[in-house]
């Protein structure tokens, strides 16, 4: 495994991670689209709130104006059904209506005035003497119990003001009737009194659009003005409607969230203005507060990511990379560090430990044993080793002589050819056998034989050169390698072996025995091959036999045929064959 392998999983595939950012990503998009729907509910909640609160207020406003002229009206009526008004007598009449009761009754500005039939008036209010009040009204139209509206006009003041008029109905001197203008003044005060949010106010116009009311008496009461002069263009007073929260720009430059009510019986419109900055401020209030709770809920969800990456993500992390470190073979690591945690992932990293501790120990045990295991089999190795060299020794080995048997001396052969081929070197061969070996045993006996096979071993091994080879190549018969020596030179050494054996006396009990050899010499020819030269030697050696023994012959490789030839290049082309097929069988 790769070193990279124990490194921690990549954040692209662990689940943890996956998890975490899930969650993150839907809850974010649950609690953003969350508090934007809340956060727009609670504004148009707020508009319809303050829209309504408006409305209300104008409802109010517009009640008190309606029983104020109302209530004008009654007085006007009351007082046209009393004796002294009824009597149509210039003098009670006009003492009654400037005594105290009556005139508390009417605010400065106002004129209550009677009128005969014949449209003279008679008398009125007024202390002084002045001109009487001119009344846009016709009398013609007033009848009894229901008093007659007229529409909004200036005063001398250019206050606007409105006039009642009702019937005086006296039965002895005909009928005549009371008129009284009612100043907007009334008016004023209670709307005035009427707040609209904190810095709201309230306009009054009548049917044509003209301001009854403003708060800035001086500016929009001194002379005549219209609605559309404040910005509010192309309207009827009287069927325009607000009935949803609206918000309308002013020529001030301001922007109020606007409500309007219409009484028809009265002609009188009620504006109603609340600055938008008002508004705004609540709804800033509610923002904020959407703005810190999503805040707070998204530093909440981070710091609980963050936590659960620290509680999860780390020491599974930590533990995934324990895992990949054991299988690598790294035993040696830190056991894992949960402190006192006790829920899964503590419970986990604790048995992770026990785990390790488990198979660190059995591994210990495991090594030791497999050590253990080993020397043994060294020390098998070792004495097989031995065993099979001794084998060895003793299967190339003849076991009465001591020498190379006619295996080990095969393979020696071979190995020379390579030699003689490469340095070009002859080598010869003297094939040796102990003359009437036959009759020694018949005569001292099989063990005789024996010590003098060894002995006779021992005497040529002792002519020889230390890299000359000698060995037991039959019963009483030994095979000589001269390596890089001729004809000649292994004549001289063969003649050496044969003098050497002639005069050496041997001995078995109180026997003093004399031992003859044989020897057949010969060269290896590379053309007939090993077998076929070493039987050139034991062809010579038979010559010698024949020719009465204890002699070297020497074979002359003029001596070899074609016909030899022929039959050993026959037979090396099949031994080759054969060792190949050999050698593929092995492999
Ligand atoms: P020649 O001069 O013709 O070689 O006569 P020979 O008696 O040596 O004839 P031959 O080679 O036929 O006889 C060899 C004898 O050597 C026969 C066998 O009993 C004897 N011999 C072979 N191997 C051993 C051995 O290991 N120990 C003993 N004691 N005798 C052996
Ligand atoms: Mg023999
Ligand atoms: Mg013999």
């Amino acid at each position: 495994m790769a070193a990279s392998d124990i490194k921690t999983t990549r954040i692209s595939k662990s689940i943890i991670f996956k998890s975490i950012f899930l969650l993150i990503v839907s809850m974010s998009l649950i609690i953003v689209s969350g508090t934007v729907f809340f956060t727009q509910r609670q504004l148009s909640l707020i508009f319809e709130w303050s829209h309504n609160n408006n409305s209300s207020l104008l409802q109010q406003a517009s009640a008190t104006a309606h029983s104020e002229m109302e209530k004008f009206g009654s007085t006007l009526e009351l007082l046209a059904k009393t004796s002294a008004i009824q009597s149509m007598i210039a003098d009670t009449a006009a003492s009654y209506l400037k005594s105290y009761n009556i005139s508390s009754l009417f605010i400065s500005g106002e004129t209550v005035s009677l009128f005969n039939r014949e449209k003279k008036m008679i008398c009125d209010n007024s202390m002084l003497n002045t001109s009487p009040a001119a009344y846009p009204i016709d009398f013609s139209r007033i009848t009894p119990h229901r008093p007659l509206l007229s529409p909004w006009y200036r005063d001398e003041n250019d206050t606007p003001t409105r006039a009642f008029g009702t019937a005086v109905t006296d039965l002895s001197s005909g009928d005549g009737s009371l008129v009284g203008n009612f100043s907007s003044k009334r008016l004023w005060k209670i709307f005035s009194e009427h707040r609209i949010g904190k810095n709201g106010f309230l306009v009054a116009i009548n049917a044509s659009g003209e301001i009854i009311y403003h708060p800035n008496l001086k500016k929009w009461l001194s002379g005549s003005h219209k609605i559309s002069e404040l910005g509010i263009q192309d309207i009827d007073p009287k069927t325009f409607e607000i009935d949803k929260a609206t918000f309308i720009s002013l020529n001030d430059g301001n922007t109020y969230l606007t409500n309007y009510v219409y009484d028809p019986n009265y002609d009188l419109g009620l504006f109603s203005f609340q600055p938008q900055a008002e508004i705004n401020k609540l709804a800033m209030a509610v923002i904020t507060a959407s703005v810190i709770i999503l805040v707070a809920s998204i530093i909440a969800l981070l710091a609980t990511a963050i936590w659960l990456f620290f509680i999860l993500g780390r020491p599974m992390n930590s533990l995934i990379s324990h895992i990949k470190q054991i299988n690598n073979g790294d035993l040696d690591i830190d056991e894992i560090n949960v402190g006192r945690r006790d829920d899964e992932i503590g419970q986990l990293s604790k048995a992770f430990n026990t785990m390790h501790g488990t198979i660190k120990r059995q591994i210990c045990e495991l090594n030791a044993h497999r050590n253990m295991l080993e020397q043994e089999v060294k020390e098998r190795t070792r004495e097989l080793e031995i065993a099979n060299a001794k084998l060895d020794i003793i299967s190339r080995t003849d076991e009465l002589t001591g020498l190379p048997n006619r295996r080990d001396m095969n393979r020696t052969v071979n190995n020379e050819i390579g030699r003689s081929e490469r340095s070009k070197k002859p080598f010869c061969f003297i094939f040796i056998d102990i003359d009437h070996f036959k009759s020694i045993n018949d005569t001292y006996g099989h063990s005789c034989g024996d010590k003098i096979l060894r002995e006779v071993a021992h005497t040529i091994r002792g002519l020889l050169r230390r890299y000359d080879v000698l060995a037991r190549y039959g019963g009483e018969e030994f095979l000589t390698l001269l390596p890089e020596t001729d004809l000649d030179g292994a004549a001289v050494v063969a003649e050496r072996f044969r003098k050497q054996v002639e005069e050496q006396e041997f001995t078995y009990a109180d026997h003093k025995i004399k031992v003859t050899i044989t020897l057949g010499v010969t060269r290896f020819d590379p053309r007939l091959g090993a077998s076929r030269s070493i039987q050139t030697a034991d062809k010579a050696l038979y010559e010698g036999k024949e020719t009465g023994r204890n002699r070297v012959i020497i074979w002359d490789p003029a001596r070899t045929t074609e016909d030899d030839y022929r039959a050993a290049a026959i037979e090396l082309a099949e031994e080759q064959k054969a060792n190949k097929q050999k050698k593929n069988g092995i492999k």
